[in-house]
């Protein structure tokens, strides 16, 4: 898990308990004036009280503290008769702190965390798609078999994520055959599995160079930090971006120089000779050697067919 997200995650689960405390405050503050809440409140606190005195003569507390659950119990019961709801927080598994007794982070925290990784990746801009989301098996088309294929290669891509066979994946093919729902899929399950992933236009991208370019070289890092660093690179419709002269190509170059280990994936609607025509020949290579596998998805809108 990225120590940065997650510390934004457990931020947003302070919080939580924070309001928490403070919406069921605010119910308690409705029935505090109630004689049964004021006497059981007062029967706790003087078996408290007990308890203390008892423990400064070193004396055995054990009846008393069993009288302390009883009170707490009946105290609670009275609360719930009086109209206060028995608990205010979120999530009653781990009462909106984050983690279970035995230590590991609950389901909760992991949830926010895979939703802030979704927000702080972008992925967010694609259709939401998972692997499970996957329905090709029903479709009725020509490319049900090679969709098929796809899936499975991709799945098994995910699932060794970042031990895979290939670093990177160069996705050819027309609008509506499927290029965004599996981008968005491959994305999702890398989430899930606690990486990082950026995900951007290429149109975008090419704006982020512009501004990178264009800014103080103290301050201009903050534009390619998350490409550069992130474990899963998806740039999405290459070739539909603008090409700025000196910067479009030449940090593009950079980028991929820069992620030579790391994965990158990358869709577009141009062939091999088309990004031949329109990219450096260095860029191109990249895009397209042995640590890529370059895929061409053919076939009909799936978008129509479906
Ligand atoms: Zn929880």
């Amino acid at each position: 898990m990225n120590l940065i997200i997650l510390n934004k995650a457990k931020a947003i689960i302070r919080e939580r308990h924070r309001e928490a405390e403070e919406r069921y405050a605010y119910e308690l503050s409705k029935i505090d004036k109630n004689p049964l809440y004021i006497k059981a409140d007062r029967d706790i606190r003087t078996n408290t009280l007990a308890i203390s005195r008892a423990l400064c003569n070193d004396q055995d507390t054990a009846e008393l503290e069993c009288v302390n659950i009883n009170l707490i119990s009946d105290f609670n019961k009275i609360k719930v008769e009086l109209g206060a709801p028995e608990s205010c927080y979120f999530c009653t598994k781990c009462n909106d702190k984050g983690s279970l007794d035995n230590g590991t982070n609950c389901s909760c925290l992991t949830q926010v965390y895979y939703q802030l990784s979704r927000e702080l990746s972008g992925v967010i801009e694609l259709p939401h798609f998972t692997f499970a989301d996957n329905q090709v098996a029903t479709l009725n088309c020509v490319q049900k078999d090679n969709l098929t294929k796809l899936y499975t290669s991709m799945n098994k891509f995910t699932a060794n994520f970042p031990n895979t066979a290939y670093n990177n994946i160069l996705l050819i093919g027309q609008v509506g055959v499927g290029k965004s729902c599996l981008l968005s899929a491959v994305a999702n399950d890398i989430i899930m599995r606690g990486f990082s992933v950026q995900y951007l236009s290429a149109f975008a991208l090419s704006n982020l160079f512009l501004k990178y370019h264009t800014s103080d070289a103290k301050t201009r890092h903050q534009y390619l930090d998350s490409l550069l660093t992130a474990d899963l690179l998806i740039i999405d419709d290459l070739g539909t971006e603008p090409i700025l002269k000196n910067i479009t190509l030449e940090y593009l170059d950079c980028v991929l120089d820069e992620r030579v280990r790391k994965h990158t994936m990358i869709s577009t609607n141009l062939s091999v000779a088309d990004l031949n025509a329109r990219y450096k020949e260095r860029i191109v290579s990249r895009l397209t050697n042995n640590k890529t596998n370059v895929i061409q998805l053919n076939g009909t809108d799936l978008r129509i067919k479906k």
